[in-house]
């Protein structure tokens, strides 16, 4: 028998390679590295239902190792991948063993931005990226009165959501002006500063931490660079992450703060894809896109199996994406770049409504809160190239789904 498929990375993405290569017929061998002791799992829920304790453990695994072993997928928790041969089309593990490849598909994902700060090596100052490090989060947060989130991101805030619902006084501290600036339009900035605020929970905007305080190891406090400091027997950090592109970068293949792809996933290496937070895509204008979600994952490792197959699937899916953060659910589809205005539909006050973004007449994006049914509607209307004009969509009684009844207009030349 020839050599394998690798996947080095057993994360949603590289799951997906494993489960697409057998799906689209591939019978040889598929191994499957994987850095981290477990089976492959949903990291959404670890700052959500998990953290919350509104989800067991066993309930995060995306599939057991008797499930991949059932489609002949050779699943190896605890294997890090040290080098790449690609030449010779062998990789080196961490133990110093090393294997052939037919085809690989990177799939490393990201890890967590370190604090640039004094003290951010003292105990009680968490990122949050792993299995790992929620439960020790968990248990951290059992144990203390007083919590700080360094950055007002998705992921700090689901987390401050969580804590405040435990009681814990919380503290946010963010440095830019909005929460999620990267993210979300200022109206949704606004909601959900009014949001946490109204949970009881301090949000300071425009700050620089400086240094993480502690005693004896331990952290007990944050200070500002203004000289204001913030108590706290637990500090977790949600300052972005970076690409683990350095294995690709050294073995030689095409980087720029992530492993570039092309719309199939191939890189600049023969035989070697890649797929999910650990690439980068260069749009047509020379900008660089990283699409940090589940749904990216999953849809690029499709077109990355595809790709090792010697078949063209490009990975062109509308973006979507969620949060949840108390009793909000926050959809969105597309993206807003780009868009010259937006309208509002529903009601901000009963928490249920969803902002269309447009540039001209087109719809580009549809942020929805506690709409589920127009979020749906929304992501069909994308994929499908059809706009409600924004006096349909600001208007409640219109039914949006109407719009994808009726014939498309005619293309004008
Ligand atoms: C707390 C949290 C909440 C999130 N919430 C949402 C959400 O609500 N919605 C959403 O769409 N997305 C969310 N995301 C993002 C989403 O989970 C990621 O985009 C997705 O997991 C990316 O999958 P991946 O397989 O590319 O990377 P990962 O899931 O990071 O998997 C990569 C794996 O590769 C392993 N690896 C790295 N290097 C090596 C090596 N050299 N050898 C072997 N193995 C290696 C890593 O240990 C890791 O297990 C969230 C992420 C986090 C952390």
């Amino acid at each position: 028998m020839g050599a394998p498929i690798v996947i080095v990375g057993a994360g949603q993405s590289g799951l997906q390679v494993a489960e697409s290569l057998r799906s689209e017929g591939w019978e040889g061998g598929i191994l499957l590295l994987g850095e981290e002791a477990v089976p492959p799992y949903h990291r959404p829920p670890l700052s959500k239902a998990y953290l919350a304790g509104k989800a067991e453990e066993a309930q995060l695994f995306i599939r057991s190792p008797e499930a991949l072993a059932k489609k002949r997928i050779d699943f190896r928790p605890g294997s890090r991948v040290a080098a790449l041969d690609i030449a010779r089309q062998t990789l080196t593990l961490a133990d110093g063993s090393q294997l052939d490849y037919e085809g690989l598909a990177l799939a490393t994902g990201a890890r967590n931005r370190a604090l640039p700060l004094p003290g951010a090596e003292l105990d009680g100052v968490f990122g949050l990226r792993t299995l790992d490090d929620t439960r020790r989060i968990a248990e951290a947060l059992a144990a203390t009165e007083a919590v700080v989130v360094i950055g007002g991101g998705f992921i700090g805030l689901e987390f401050a959501a969580v804590a405040a619902a435990q009681g814990k006084r919380v503290t946010v501290l963010e440095a830019a002006e909005r929460l999620m600036a990267r993210a979300v339009p200022p109206a949704l900035s606004d909601f959900y500063l009014a949001l946490h605020r109204a949970h009881g929970v301090r949000v300071e905007l425009g700050v620089s931490v400086a240094a993480v305080l502690g005693e004896q190891g331990r952290a007990h406090g944050v200070r500002c660079a203004d000289g204001r400091e913030f108590e706290a027997g637990l500090v977790v950090a949600g300052i972005g992450v970076l690409p683990n592109d350095e294995l690709a970068a050294a073995a030689g293949i095409a980087c720029d703060r992530g492993i570039l792809v092309d719309a199939c996933s191939r890189t600049s290496a023969p035989n070697v894809v890649a797929s999910g937070d650990c690439t980068v895509t260069r749009l047509e204008d020379g900008s660089l896109r990283r699409l940090e979600s589940v749904q990216a994952a999953v849809e690029q490792g499709k077109s990355a199996a595809a790709a090792l197959l010697g078949r063209e699937r490009p990975f062109s899916a509308r973006p979507w994406f969620w949060s949840d953060q108390y009793e909000v659910k926050l959809q969105m589809a597309g993206l807003a770049a780009g868009a010259d205005r937006s309208v509002l539909r529903g009601s901000q006050e009963a928490h249920a409504f969803s902002l269309f973004h447009y540039r001209g007449e087109q719809l580009l994006a549809v942020d929805s809160l506690n709409q589920p049914q127009v979020h749906m509607l929304a992501r069909r209307m994308l994929d499908a190239g059809r706009s409600p004009t924004p006096a349909q969509a600001a208007d409640s009684g219109f039914e949006l789904n109407t719009v994808l009844a009726t014939p498309a207009p005619a293309m004008s030349s």
